[in-house]
């Protein structure tokens, strides 16, 4: 293409509200032919909500004080959900020492009042030593059949209650997926949530294809075997475990709304965080430069 139709496919990017890093860009753009699209933040709203309170072996009030305690030292949209429920429904929280987040597992933190609270899946809580009983698997497993997120959490030896997050799926993720699909475009959905929950957004959005309970290091290696297929692949996230990701993949696509590593490691940024555009761009590539066949 000319260093004209560049620079006009640059321009028109910018009215439709996409960021792109180069000219260059656009040549990758109009090649892709998978979309990999993360659920949290990029499907959904990435707004979540606490819907449901199990408490096995505590009180409901001493599970969310300890939960939210220990979540109020994570940026994590769970973490949001579940300090805004715990402090509305029973005042100011705990005071925490430390908290050490563990990327697509939950969090850890040391409470000043003593106890080490561990909060996110199952298998995060049993890493660090704490049994899970059979009546909190119990409600875990209930949570998620119902299309929630089951978040676990647990101290002095033992997982003691669960806490069901929803998400709301955005309006316009359905139409995206259309339109990507009319592009003749693969869309599947990446995710480090569990499968039960991602094919429950999955079908409400029209996509097919779920990659569920990836932990953030391994959404590179999903990229790496798809190219290694034969796949051009393009990547939408918003999140910091997105990020590696974003950079491997032959098209990284940002949400404007998303955090700024997944924007600094992305060549497309869609500025409003409108999925839709993700086409759009596609289409803009293909115009500016030619489609390929
Ligand atoms: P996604 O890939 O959908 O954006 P993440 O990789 O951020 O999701 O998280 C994957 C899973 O890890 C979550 O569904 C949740 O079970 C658990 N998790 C991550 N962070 C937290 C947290 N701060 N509190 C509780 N659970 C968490
Ligand atoms: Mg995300």
């Amino acid at each position: 293409a000319t260093p004209t139709a560049l620079m006009v496919g640059t321009g028109r990017g910018a009215q439709l509200g996409i960021l792109i890093k180069g000219p260059e860009v656009l040549e990758q753009t109009r090649r892709v032919d998978t979309v990999l699209l993360d659920k949290t933040g990029t499907v959904t709203e990435g707004r979540m909500a606490v819907v449901g309170v199990a408490a096995v072996g505590a009180t409901e009030a001493e599970l969310l004080r300890h939960a939210g305690a220990a979540e109020s030292g994570s940026e994590h949209p769970i973490a949001r959900a579940v300090v805004t429920h715990a402090a509305t429904a029973t005042g100011p929280l705990p005071a925490v020492d430390t908290v050490t987040g563990r990327a697509g597992l939950g969090v850890v933190a040391r409470l000043t009042s003593g106890p080490l609270v561990v909060v996110g899946q199952p298998a995060l809580l049993e890493a660090e030593g704490l049994s899970v009983p059979a009546a909190v698997l119990a409600a875990h497993d209930a949570a998620r059949a119902a299309g929630h997120t089951a978040v676990v959490a647990g101290w002095d030896g033992e997982a003691r209650g669960v806490l069901a997050v929803a998400d709301t799926v955005k309006v316009t993720s359905a139409d995206a997926v259309r339109a990507l699909r009319e592009l003749g475009l693969r869309p599947v959905l990446l995710t480090g949530d569990h499968e039960v929950t991602a094919r429950a957004v999955a079908a409400a959005v029209g996509i097919d294809e779920v990659i569920a309970g990836v932990r953030p290091e391994e959404k590179v290696a999903v990229v790496q075997r798809l190219q290694a297929e034969g796949q051009r692949v393009a990547m939408v996230g918003d999140g910091v475990n997105d990020a590696a990701a974003l950079a491997q993949s032959d098209l990284g696509i940002a949400m404007g709304t998303g955090t700024d590593a997944a924007i600094q490691a992305s060549d497309l940024t869609l500025v409003r965080g409108d999925l839709r555009v993700a086409a759009d761009a596609i289409r803009l590539a293909r115009a500016t430069l030619g489609t390929i066949r």
